[in-house]
């Protein structure tokens, strides 16, 4: 299977509403090219000087989403470009992003990073957490970002039962989210759940935006970079 055919047998399984960002991450350029010119326009990747690099060899309408943990001094090196940072865990960060931005004369989108698996994983935050982001002066007072939704990884497992009633647990995070803090706000819209092993289900249980990378570019070789 080439980087095409994969891409064409997923698109048929993702509805229109959905968002498909293809996780190119560790990838070398000629594989996002041949991506790119099978219609691809969205890549997601996580470390900041491999996205501005790719950024840079792309074409120009190419998409960059930001999916990975950010470090608040790289945040520099993508600020100029980056079209969504999914991976907003703390008011820290969002500060720096606001700073940075601001000195772009942008205004950054962000969705806010949810801890739901049930693994310990490091990021994500917690409802109460993101209660407390919210309702902070400073996060009123940013003028130079703009959280448009959620995000978060289930559980690595085979268990779907479980990885389902995670992906269920964040839309319910969003729609609480929605009605307390953003009821007014048309663009707090997006769910950003689902990987190449459980993207479907991440559809059915509400996701907008589908986070995809070996499905389409083949297993990353982490040895090679
Ligand atoms: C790597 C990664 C993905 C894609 O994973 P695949 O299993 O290759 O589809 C999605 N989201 C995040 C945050 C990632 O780091």
């Amino acid at each position: 299977m080439n980087i095409c055919e994969n891409l064409e047998k997923i698109r048929q399984t993702v509805p229109e509403r959905v968002t498909l960002v293809a996780v190119s991450k560790t990838k070398p350029i000629e594989d996002l090219q041949q991506a790119y010119d099978a219609g691809q326009r969205v890549f997601g990747e996580n470390h900041a000087l491999e996205m501005r690099d790719k950024h840079q060899a792309l074409p120009t309408d190419t998409q960059w989403h930001f999916i990975g943990h950010l470090q608040t001094n790289k945040i520099k090196y993508i600020i100029s470009f980056v079209n969504l940072i999914h991976s907003v865990d703390s008011l820290k960060l969002l500060k720096e992003i606001n700073k940075e931005a601001a000195k772009h004369n942008r205004v950054v989108d962000c969705l806010l990073q949810f801890h739901i698996a049930t693994e310990e994983t490091k990021f994500g935050l917690d409802y109460d957490e993101a209660r407390q982001l919210l309702e902070s002066e400073e996060y009123k007072n940013m003028e130079n970002v703009n959280i448009v939704g959620v995000m978060g990884m289930a559980t690595n497992t085979d268990n779907m039962a479980l990885v389902r009633s995670e992906f269920r647990s964040l839309k319910a995070i969003f729609d609480k989210l929605k009605s307390e803090f953003f009821a007014q706000k048309q663009d707090f819209a997006q769910i950003s759940m689902g990987m190449s092993h459980d993207y479907p289900i991440a559809i059915e249980e509400g996701s907008t935006m589908v986070r995809v990378g070996s499905a389409i570019f083949g297993a990353r070789n982490y040895a090679k970079v």
